[in-house]
C-alpha cells in the first residue's frame, strides 16, 4: 500500500508467463492494435497515436518532453511535488526555457497563479503540470488548467502517471495535447511501460519541428513507424526496437480486467475505498495532509502525530504485518505517511489490515486509539 509499484493480479502475472513471440509477429501484431484500443478507453480518448513507450512513467514523461520542446521553447511548468520538478529539469535538457509556477507540497496547482504567467509570458508555447501529485497526493483541476493553455494559444503536457484508472481523467473532453502514465499505479501491471497519447495539435508541433528530437529512441517519427504502420496491415511495420513483449502481455491482461470491471466502476471503487479508510483514519485520530476538495483517492498522505517516529511505524508495518507504506518526500519527508489504494491495491481487505496494524503499531507506541472502532467505522463507511 506504498506510493506504487501496486499488487498485480494473478491473471496479470499469468500472462506475463505466456510464451514469448517474434514482435512483428501477425499474432503479436493483432495483439498491438487491441493494446492501443484498451489504451484509448482507459485515457477516454481517440487519438490515433496512443501507446505504450517501451519503459517506465519516466520515459513517457521524457518522450513528452523531447517530442515537444524546441531549444528556445518557453514552457510554463507548474511544480507542487517531486514530478513537477522532474518535467523542469526534462524543459532545460530539451533546450527549452521554464517559467515555474510554484504551489506548496500537498496542495493543488492553482490556476490563477498559471494564469497570471500566461498572461506575462504570452510567448509561451506549452504548459506542463501533474494531474495527481504522488508525492503529496494532491490532484489538479486538470481541465481548467487545460482550458487556460488554450485560451493563450498553449500545447499541454499532463502527467497522468497515477490518476490513470484511479481517478477521472478525460483527455478528449478536456483538450490535452500529451499525456503520459505508467503501468504500475492504478492499472496495476508490473513497472516498466509508459502509455502515452499525443493529440493532433501535438503531433502537427512535433512534425514541424525545425531539428530532429534529441533522443533517437523516443523520436516518435521513428517510433511510429513500428507502432502506428499497423492499421491491419502487419507487413507494413517496421523494426524500431525490440519491445518487452511478456510485459505488454501483462498490460493487455490489466487492460482487459479494466474494461471488464468498467472505467466509470473503477474510479468509483477507488473513491470509496479511499472514502472507507479516511473515517478509518479518523477514528485513530490521524488526519489527511491535503484539503478535502484536492484529495486523490488512491494516495492518501496522512500527517504522522506528534512524538511518534515515522520511520520506526514503517518498519513495524513490514515486518510485522507485512505491509509497506511509503514515507514523505521532500517538503514533506519526516510529516507524512503516503497510503496507496491503487489499481487491485484498493480493496476492502487491505484498508482492514492496514488500519488494524497501524491502530496496534501506534497504540504500541503511546499514541492511544480505539483501533475496533477504526475497523468499525471503515466498514460502515464502505457498507
Ligand atoms: C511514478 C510516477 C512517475 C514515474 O514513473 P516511473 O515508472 O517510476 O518512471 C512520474 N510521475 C508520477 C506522478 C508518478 O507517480
Amino acid at each position: 500500500m506504498g506510493p506504487g509499484p501496486a499488487d498485480v493480479h494473478p491473471r496479470v502475472l499469468a500472462a506475463l508467463a505466456r510464451p514469448t513471440i517474434g514482435h512483428l509477429d501477425p499474432a503479436f501484431s493483432a495483439m498491438m492494435e487491441e493494446l492501443k484500443g484498451l489504451l484509448r478507453y482507459a485515457l477516454r480518448t481517440d487519438n490515433p497515436l496512443t501507446m505504450p513507450v517501451s519503459a517506465p512513467g519516466s520515459a513517457g514523461m521524457e518522450t513528452c518532453f523531447v517530442n515537444l520542446v524546441e531549444p528556445g521553447d518557453k514552457v510554463v511548468v507548474c511544480i507542487n511535488g517531486v514530478f513537477g520538478a522532474r518535467m523542469r529539469e526534462n524543459v532545460l535538457r530539451a533546450g527549452g526555457e521554464p517559467v515555474v509556477v510554484e504551489d506548496p507540497w500537498g496542495r493543488a496547482v492553482d490556476p490563477q497563479k498559471v494564469e497570471d504567467a500566461l498572461k506575462a509570458h504570452p510567448d509561451a508555447r506549452l504548459i506542463a503540470f501533474v494531474h495527481a501529485e504522488t508525492s503529496t497526493g494532491a490532484c489538479s483541476d486538470a481541465r481548467t488548467l487545460a482550458q487556460l493553455a488554450h485560451a493563450h494559444d498553449c500545447l499541454t503536457i499532463v502527467d497522468a502517471v497515477t490518476s490513470l484508472g484511479g481517478t477521472p481523467l478525460e483527455v478528449d473532453a478536456w483538450g490535452i495535447d500529451a499525456v503520459y502514465a505508467g503501468s504500475q499505479k492504478c492499472l496495476s501491471c508490473t513497472p516498466g511501460l509508459a502509455p502515452v497519447s499525443f493529440g493532433e495539435r501535438a503531433l502537427g508541433k512535433v512534425k514541424a519541428r525545425q531539428r530532429p528530437v534529441r533522443s533517437w529512441f523516443m523520436d516518435l517519427n521513428l517510433v511510429l513507424g513500428y507502432w502506428q504502420a499497423s492499421d491491419g496491415r502487419s507487413g507494413r511495420r517496421s523494426y524500431h526496437h525490440t519491445p518487452p513483449v511478456n510485459a505488454l502481455y501483462a498490460l493487455h491482461e490489466a487492460l482487459v480486467m479494466l474494461a471488464e470491471e468498467g472505467i466509470e466502476a473503477a474510479w468509483q471503487r477507488h473513491r470509496a475505498n479511499h472514502l472507507a479508510l479516511r473515517a478509518g483514519l479518523e477514528v485513530l485520530g490521524l488526519e489527511l495532509a491535503v484539503p478535502e476538495p484536492e484529495r486523490l483517492p488512491q494516495l492518501n498522505a496522512v500527517a504522522v502525530p506528534g512524538g511518534i517516529d515515522e520511520a520506526a511505524v514503517r518498519t513495524r508495518l513490514l515486518e510485522t504485518y507485512n505491509l509497506e507504506i511509503g514515507a514523505g518526500l521532500g517538503a514533506l519527508a519526516g510529516k507524512v505517511w503516503r497510503i496507496g489504494l491503487m489499481g487491485w491495491s484498493s480493496r476492502a481487505d487491505n484498508i482492514l489490515l492496514c488500519l488494524g496494524a497501524l491502530g496496534s503499531v501506534l497504540n504500541d507506541m503511546g499514541h492511544t486509539a480505539d483501533t475496533g472502532a477504526a475497523l468499525s467505522a471503515a466498514l460502515s463507511a464502505s457498507a
